[in-house]
């Protein structure tokens, strides 16, 4: 047990994956460094992540975990050159644990266990010479003169350097309740409102919820504002209008359920309806067919009525696409699937070529912080030095992980800021020492 008289040179708060790795990190390069954790396990999240498969990071180079965070990316930069995506994976070899690349980029653990995972950083963490206390929650921080006070139910602590990795407010029953906004606001910092980020989205409309269990594999899911308009009758024009107003675009498979639309493309496009004011000022709009150019679906319809037209509409439209979305899709356009091809009118053929291009689909929620991977908000950045991970406003004070205004997209990319932003803030503390 850590004696209370001792003054650590580094506390880090949370054993998720920013804080296992920091810890580790900052005990390997010498630092007498404790790690505080509220549960009686290390990495839960880590434990449920990828489908208890942990997602670890993703097969790409600096610039291409940068892109996926967009306008975070000025912020990450050198945490990720720091830690870049293949020394994740190094690292994660040299812990015995052996990774397998999926064809969509993803990196796993090789056996698909998160298990091993966490186990890898657990164990290289006691190695390291670090320490940990597990099963208290920390429930204050104080600055003192020379020092930091963190104290628990059980005990007070005392360090140079505190280093905050306590997540964000998302799945709350592993331990992330967002207590860490509480005491960096009392230090002064500003907290970006926290909202969920990756979690699935409810439908308003009870023909996109009866479609529960349709997979879409392949589909380019747009957020537009719904105040921007998409309508017009020329179906490239509307395309283009789509693609003008997108706030953010998806290639990658779409779910639908009894709620609404799951799966990573809706997942990746929620943050667009979370931070709305209100998720219907967001419309979605679904290219179910995006290696098919308008052009393209159009000569094959064309060629189709010609050659075909005694054939029904709802065949064919079920060849390109599940046959409960093609009756749908159908529905809404109050066309007959029974109904011959030949019989179509030009209107029809247009509507079902928009329906195919550029579905549109009503939102008015999500599932909520309690389904939600990840949570987007936080620590703001303009407060935090990028090349530090040192709070800009309380010497001493390090950030990492999720409890900052950082989320990335399905596909390692949290776990690789994670690891990114944990290792720095180490590193920094080493150096500041
Ligand atoms: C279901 C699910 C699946 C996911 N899958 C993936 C994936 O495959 N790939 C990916 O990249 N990302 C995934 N994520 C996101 C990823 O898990 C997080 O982005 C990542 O865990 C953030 O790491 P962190 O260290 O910042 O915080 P966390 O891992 O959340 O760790 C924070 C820790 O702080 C502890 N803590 C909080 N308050 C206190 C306190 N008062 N005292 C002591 N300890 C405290 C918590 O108990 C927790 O252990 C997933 C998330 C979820 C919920």
């Amino acid at each position: 047990m850590p004696q209370t008289s001792e003054v650590w040179d580094l506390i880090v708060i949370g054993a998720g994956a920013a804080g296992m790795m920091a810890v580790q990190r900052a005990a390997e390069l010498g630092l007498r460094a404790l790690l505080l954790e509220k549960n009686r396990k290390p990495g839960v999240k880590i434990l449920i992540s990828g489908g208890t498969r942990c997602n670890l990071t993703h097969n790409t180079n600096v610039a291409g975990i940068l892109e996926a965070f967009g306008e975070q990316a000025k912020f990450l930069r050198p945490a990720v050159r720091e830690f870049p995506p293949e020394r994740v994976v190094e690292h994660f070899h040299q812990l015995g644990v052996a990774t397998k690349l999926e064809p969509n980029g993803k990196v796993f653990p090789a056996t698909d266990r998160a298990y091993d995972v966490q186990q890898a950083l657990w164990k290289s963490l006691l190695n390291s010479g670090a320490e940990a206390v597990l099963g208290e929650a920390v429930t204050q921080v104080n600055r003192e003169p020379d020092s930091w006070l963190v104290t628990t139910a059980m005990d007070r602590y005392r360090a140079r350097r505190l280093l905050v990795t306590t997540g964000g407010c998302s799945y709350s029953g592993c331990g992330t309740t967002g207590d860490g906004y509480a005491w960096m606001r009392e230090l002064g910092h500003t907290i970006i409102e926290p909202r969920p980020a990756l979690v699935p989205l409810t439908s308003p409309d009870a023909w996109v919820r009866e479609l529960t269990g349709v997979t879409l594999e392949d589909v380019v899911l747009r957020a537009v504002p719904a105040n921007f308009d998409i309508d017009c009758t020329d179906v490239n024009e509307r395309l283009a209008r789509v693609r003008k107003g997108a706030t953010i675009t998806r290639r990658t498979a779409l779910l639908f359920t009894h709620f609404g639309l799951s799966g990573p493309a809706a997942m990746d496009v929620s943050r667009a309806v979370t931070r709305a004011e209100q998720p219907s000022d967001v419309q979605l709009v679904c290219d179910l067919l995006p290696d098919e150019t308008v052009e393209s679906l159009e000569s094959r319809l064309q060629h189709e009525c010609q050659q075909q037209g005694g054939r029904t509409t709802g065949r064919w439209l079920s060849e390109l696409i599940p046959q409960r979305l093609a009756v749908a899709a159908l529905e809404r356009l109050r066309l007959d699937a029974l109904g011959r091809l030949a019989e179509l009118s030009r209107d029809a053929r247009r509507g079902i070529l928009r329906e195919l291009k550029s579905m549109r689909l009503r939102v008015d929620g999500s599932r909520g912080f309690a389904k939600a991977e990840v949570t987007a908000g936080g620590v703001c950045r303009d407060e935090v030095n990028p090349k530090t991970m040192e709070s800009r406003l309380v010497p001493g004070l390090y950030l990492a992980g999720e409890l900052l205004d950082v989320d990335g997209p399905i596909g390692g990319f949290n776990f690789q800021a994670a690891f990114s932003t944990g290792r720095l803030a180490a590193q920094s503390v080493r150096n500041a020492n």
